[in-house]
């Protein structure tokens, strides 16, 4: 078995098999091993402890790829597997005449995406959405599929159409290290983890290549620039710049080789990420010439310096903080690399301005120390934040396809997984409402075209009761209470509200809501939500200021006086927008919370979503240690629970797990109906063919059930002649 990888072999005939054959062999002998079933519906009782075994049982044999009906379950193996996604084993799926057949994969279901948008009449958008846990392997299986669909989705026509496709594929792709480089960063869980949501939408023409994509993002973690978790790092790019800039790009950005920066902690920590010429070779392929890219890694350097820059605590309140220790050169330097001016920069960050009165008068009040840190950090927020959705657009002007040079797209969506930590806020109830929003349409989704599916088939069946998450997504968003709209409320209002106060609100406006929950243990206020996944705990304490993500206008006003080219860019002195950022209180503008906008955002999602078919992709992480080789069954256990895996599987067993075409199941089978000795009652009839869908998977196995009992019957007699034989 040397020569197999993952349980595939590298001639094709092998891969292609006759899994049905194996299938009813291994059920007549009820000897099946284990790592040999390939669809977790076929595991017998389904139950949590069936599927782990199944589960662990195929990684023992590095087979890290397994159905569970209509998903797909990935292990992640922790290690390279090269030949697992080689461009050769790409093209066999590619060429497979029935893909589903061959072992389970990724290429599988990009494979059975790319021909459902290609087969049907009317052309129909598809979606892939690959979820899963921090480190689970979403991010490599997107870009996996993105390779994938970049060596099946070209054009062989002409040598000059083809260089063009190859352009934009190679572009789209080198998407990616960019994305990763401002997007991603070390975290305890994932050396290389997303810290923004992804759904990617490759654009396909009428002869299905890739023509273009759109990349779209969501909620990136922007505090990771001013605040990072002990043994966490900040964004790669800033690592890379440190370590990569050639000795006259460090004397311009002011970066002296082993300079000390506290918003980069962990400067000694080489990861494979790290590497300065993958990106800049990237941006340039994107489009993005050296001068731009040194502007923008001028400004990261100078956000470097902003860090640096501490306050002293003021004695007098009336007069602003004293800068600490060597701040005065960093915000010297800061503001040299941001192209700002110098005396301002310090002025905002140390004192505040308020209008009041009808005059609108201006008052200048000194800030705490505390405020002050605020202030800074915020800035680099700003600054941050707007040049990632700069460097996004950016991307999608050089990678989307004109409108009429594209019909269908693939959507794949790389989101963050459910998530539950000793202290979950804002940002998990974002993430956690998010996932509630995907299962819910998956259920919806797949209940709606089964049912559909044994409709046409005439088929007489009835569902397990599955998990409504309908109750729970009331709760967080419902209408006209919920707890978005008090989190709202809140902000709206602008009025002084404790930790405490925000729950007794909560708790008392939704008490009715069988998903609301109270941890009488806890000693910080909070409240629990029951989510699909699991009970989660979110605290108070700040959670309405994260929503507001108040921006003092100085800040703005401050950005929009640089003078550095890419700053006027990302900061115009546009009067609307000013006028957004006022503080709640001194504005009459509607304050979009950070609540508001993820909401917005995700239904458009969603929106896009429910006009595609979709396919579903299940991240696992076999340990949290990131080892090759170890299967830790707790860890898999508590992510097949958040993902409700056993429900999947439960729904998918309760259609028909086995769905053959019927032409396909007459010519298998045929010969053994007829080797069949006649009973009493004469040969079954078979349901007749006409008007069955050759291409969709149906269900007809199910509907030639008295035909599958008589050769059930009939094998044991024919197995035994075979032995004898
Ligand atoms: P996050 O939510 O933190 O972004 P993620 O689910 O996107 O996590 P990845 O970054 O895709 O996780 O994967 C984590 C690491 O696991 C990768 O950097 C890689 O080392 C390894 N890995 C994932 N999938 C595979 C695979 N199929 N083969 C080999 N290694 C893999
Ligand atoms: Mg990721």
């Amino acid at each position: 078995m040397a020569s197999q990888v993952n349980g595939h072999s590298s001639d094709s005939s092998s891969q292609g098999g006759e899994p049905l054959r194996e299938d009813l062999q291994e059920f007549l002998s009820g000897e099946a091993p284990l790592h040999q079933l390939d669809d977790l519906t076929k595991v017998n009782p389904v139950t949590l402890e069936t599927v782990l075994r199944c589960l662990q049982a195929r990684y023992a044999v590095d087979t890290f790829y397994t159905n569970a009906g209509c998903t797909l379950v990935a292990l992640n193996p922790f290690k390279p597997v090269p030949q697992l996604y080689s461009p050769a084993l790409m093209r066999e799926y590619h060429s497979a005449p029935q893909p589903q057949k061959l072992k389970p994969h990724i290429f599988t279901v990009g494979e059975q995406t790319y021909r459902n948008v290609k087969s049907l009449m009317e052309p129909v958008n598809q979606s892939i959405v690959v979820s899963g846990e921090s480190g689970a392997g979403k991010t490599w299986t997107s870009r996996c599929l993105m390779k994938f669909y970049a060596v099946v989705a070209t054009s062989p026509t002409s040598w000059e159409s083809h260089k063009i496709a190859e352009r934009i594929e190679q572009r789209i792709l080198n998407s990616n290290p960019v994305m990763e480089a401002f997007g991603n960063a070390c975290t305890l869980r994932n050396d290389n983890s997303s810290r923004f949501g992804k759904f990617i939408q490759l654009q396909l023409n009428r002869a299905q290549q890739m023509t273009g994509a759109t990349v779209q993002t969501y909620l990136l973690e922007k505090t990771r620039v001013a605040c990072q978790a002990s043994s966490e790092r900040n964004f790669h790019i800033f690592y890379q710049i440190c370590k990569g800039a050639s000795t006259d790009e460090r004397l311009q950005w002011h970066l002296p080789e082993g300079a000390a920066f506290s918003w980069l902690p962990n400067p000694e920590r080489t990861l494979e990420e790290d590497c300065f010429e993958v990106t800049r070779e990237a941006m340039l392929h994107l489009g993005i010439d050296t001068p731009t890219q040194n502007n923008i890694f001028q400004v990261l350097a100078g956000l470097l310096h902003l860090g640096n820059v501490r306050f002293a605590d003021s004695e007098d309140e009336a007069q602003p903080c004293q800068l600490r220790g060597d701040a005065t050169c960093s915000i010297r330097t800061s503001a040299l690399l941001l192209q700002l001016p110098e005396d301002p920069l310090l002025d905002t960050l140390r004192i505040r301005t308020i209008r009041a009165g009808r005059q609108q008068q201006v008052f200048r009040k000194p800030c705490s120390r505390a405020e002050c840190d605020t202030r800074r950090d915020c800035l680099a927020k700003l600054v941050y934040a707007r040049l990632f959705d700069w460097l996004v657009s950016v991307i999608n002007s050089s990678i989307c396809a004109d409108p009429d040079s594209w019909t269908t797209f693939i959507g794949l969506l790389d989101v963050y997984g459910f998530e539950s930590f000793p202290n979950n806020s804002l940002e998990q109830l974002c993430i956690n409402y998010a996932n509630e929003k995907l299962q819910q349409h998956f259920v919806a989704h797949y209940l709606r075209a089964q049912q559909e599916e044994y409709a046409v088939e005439g088929l007489e069946w009835s569902f397990v009761t599955y998990q409504d998450n309908q109750t729970c997504l009331d709760l967080i968003e419902g209408s006209p209470i919920s707890i978005c709209s008090l989190i709202n409320e809140e902000c709206r209002l602008n009025r002084p509200s404790s930790a405490a106060q925000l729950q007794t609100r909560i708790e008392s406006a939704l008490a009715g809501s069988p998903c609301l929950g109270h941890n009488k243990l806890s000693r910080e206020p909070s409240f629990i939500v029951v989510h699909y996944a699991g009970p989660v705990q979110y605290h108070t304490a700040g959670l309405v200021e994260k929503n507001k993500d108040p921006v003092p206008p100085e800040l703005t006003s401050l950005l929009q006086q640089s003078q550095d080219p890419l700053l006027k860019v990302m900061f115009p002195a546009d009067p609307e927008e000013k006028a957004q950022e006022e503080p709640s209180g001194q504005s009459r503008a509607p304050v979009l919370t950070v609540v508001s906008k993820f909401k917005a955002s995700l239904e458009q999602l969603l929106q896009v979503l429910h006009g595609t078919t979709p396919h579903y992709i299940r991240c696992i992480k076999p340990n949290s240690q990131g080892q090759a080789h170890t299967f830790l069954q707790e860890e898999v256990l508590s992510q097949l629970e958040a993902c409700g895996l056993v429900e999947t599987i439960h729904i998918s067993a309760a259609g028909f797990p086995i769905r053959i075409p019927h032409r396909n199941f007459m010519e298998r089978y045929e010969l053994l109906r007829r080797l069949r000795a006649p009973t009493s009652s004469g040969p079954r009839s078979l349901p007749p063919a006409e008007g069955r869908s050759e291409w969709s998977p149906c269900t007809e196995a199910a509907a030639l059930q008295p035909l599958l009992q008589d050769i059930l019957h009939t094998l044991p007699a024919l197995t035994q002649a075979a032995a004898i034989l």
